[in-house]
């Protein structure tokens, strides 16, 4: 779900960019930006609502995620 490398040049050194979230038919998708430390080139991932893997959230914690500015928190590593 979360990538762990470029998908252009295989690095693992991503940083990951503030995620967008957008509101499609009802649904929350969360835009996921990464931009590769070693290429340069800037990749997104979108992960729909009912994809989520984190079976132990909560809407709270959804909340928490969406209004803070830092690091989303919460990955399961
Ligand atoms: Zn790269």
């Amino acid at each position: 779900m979360i990538p762990k490398y470029c998908p252009y040049c295989g690095d693992q050194k991503l940083e990951e960019l503030e995620p967008t979230e957008v509101a499609i038919d009802n649904m929350i998708w969360t835009i996921y930006h990464y931009e590769c430390q070693f290429c340069g080139e800037l990749f997104d991932r979108i992960i729909p609502e009912g994809e989520l893997e984190w079976d132990s959230i909560t809407p709270d914690d959804l909340d928490a995620l969406i209004d803070d500015d830092d690091k989303p928190k919460g990955y399961p590593h």
